[in-house]
């Protein structure tokens, strides 16, 4: 796909401080290493299938299907690793990659707190030190996650800088990383940043694909019509895309945060959205959420995994190609498409997830009963009580989440 080494025509890249570069040498060369030994990839699959229920299955959700009277919907079931996510595929492997590069201390940075308790599960299952930096603010707003964080033996530490949230602390990362190369690696969550990471967490995520594909032709008999997927930072669409780039016949389509609608400028949607521009910033080149001046945007979404100002350079490529379609779902679609999965299916989508639901069902009545739709479940609502309770506007619920909440936050 690239002639140089981590672009993706004009995307990507490594934009590093210069006291990083043999770190990155160290990591590209474990990557390709790692990349070259099929025994690498065998362990892989081996550890996600004792620790994280791989291979997930795709559900045929019947009910939907007859609701819209039209294709035939299945689900991949990502909801279902451990800790709920796709999120765990990514860091179990970065674990494997920290082992073999013989370093024992990894740090992560965290906005909703799922990639904090990702990586320090991660770090307890494999016996590495961990640290993860978090804003003070999103430190107030998650006090469960950081509970779990503590228990599994991460050290978190809340970052007091600038806005207080997810940027300061991928910058509060950083300064760590530079001051402790030797032994540490930096778990970065998501498909975005300095090269190999990008290509590194597609890999990871790519065994979602290859495995759909496989259970779809079994389970459906074709390949799908379309494929659906959230885009955050992009890991999980990514992930599921990657099974079926190479059939021209599959339509991909990733779905942004639609946030308050995008004529309100109150959304994540870089790639949809229209209003988005090619920077760099936190070390890549993409499609960033900025003002004329290179200053990044506040985003909005009911999501908090997708409420993001980058993202990944790879999709940033498959925009501009066309291989991907990019659409957007707004907070009020993604609720009333969440309400419509729990109660027809049983099953309970991330509201992260929910966009590819909400996208998927738009689309759903004009197409015919011949055909197949695949939306990825990147991950298990039950994180999202709060949020949900109080957007579903019930008076009783809302009490009761509001004192919940209270109970959560006193420090
Ligand atoms: C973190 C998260 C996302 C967004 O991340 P991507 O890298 O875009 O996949 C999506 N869904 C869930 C459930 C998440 O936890």
């Amino acid at each position: 796909m690239t002639h140089k080494p981590g672009y993706y025509s004009q995307f990507g890249g490594a934009f590093i401080p210069e006291i990083l570069a043999a770190t990155f040498e160290e990591l590209c060369a474990a990557f390709e290493g790692a990349k070259a030994d099929p025994t690498f990839w065998a362990e892989y699959e081996r550890l996600m299938r004792s620790y994280s229920c791989r291979p997930t299955p795709i559900t045929f959700a019947e009910n939907l299907t007859r609701h819209f009277g039209g294709p035939r919907i299945y689900v991949k079931r990502e909801d279902l690793n451990h800790t709920g996510a796709h999120k765990a595929n990514n860091v179990m492997g970065q674990g494997l990659l920290v082992r073999r590069m013989g370093k024992r201390r990894v740090i992560a940075e965290t906005g909703a707190g799922q990639h904090g308790v990702a990586t320090a599960t991660m770090a307890a299952k494999f016996g590495f030190e961990c640290t993860i930096y978090m804003g003070e603010v999103d430190v107030e707003r998650q006090r469960p996650n950081v509970f779990w964080m503590e228990r599994l033996g991460a050290k978190v530490v809340p970052v007091t800088e600038g806005s207080r949230t997810l940027k300061d602390a991928i910058n509060e990362a950083f300064r760590d990383w530079v001051s402790n190369m030797d032994t540490t690696h930096y778990v970065l969550g998501t498909a975005c940043g300095p090269h190999p990471f990008p290509e590194m967490v597609a890999w990871f995520q790519s065994i979602i694909g290859s495995e759909a594909r496989r259970q779809i032709l079994e389970e459906a008999g074709q390949l799908p019509k379309r494929v659906y997927a959230c885009v955050g930072g992009g890991s999980n669409a990514m992930g599921i895309f990657s099974g079926f780039f190479d059939e021209p016949g599959v339509e991909l389509v990733g779905v942004e945060a639609g946030g308050l609608g995008l004529k309100t400028g109150q959304h994540a949607a870089r790639l949809s959205g229209g209003d988005a521009s090619v920077g760099v910033a936190q070390g890549y080149r993409t499609y960033f959420l900025q003002d004329e001046d290179g200053q990044m945007r506040e985003t909005h979404s009911v999501a908090a995994g997708l409420d993001y100002v980058g993202v990944s350079p790879i999709l940033s490529h498959y925009k501009d190609n066309g291989r991907v379609r990019f659409e957007s779902a707004t907070d009020a679609e993604v609720v009333e498409a969440l309400a419509l999965t729990v109660k027809k299916e049983g099953l309970i989508p991330a509201l992260e997830s929910s966009h590819a639901f909400a996208q998927a069902f738009k689309e759903a009545p004009s197409l015919g009963s011949d055909q197949v739709l695949l939306i990825n479940q990147s991950g298990r609502g039950d994180k999202d009580i709060f949020t949900v309770a109080d957007a579903f506007d019930d008076p009783a619920w809302k009490d009761f989440i509001k004192r919940k909440a209270a109970h959560y936050e006193a420090p």
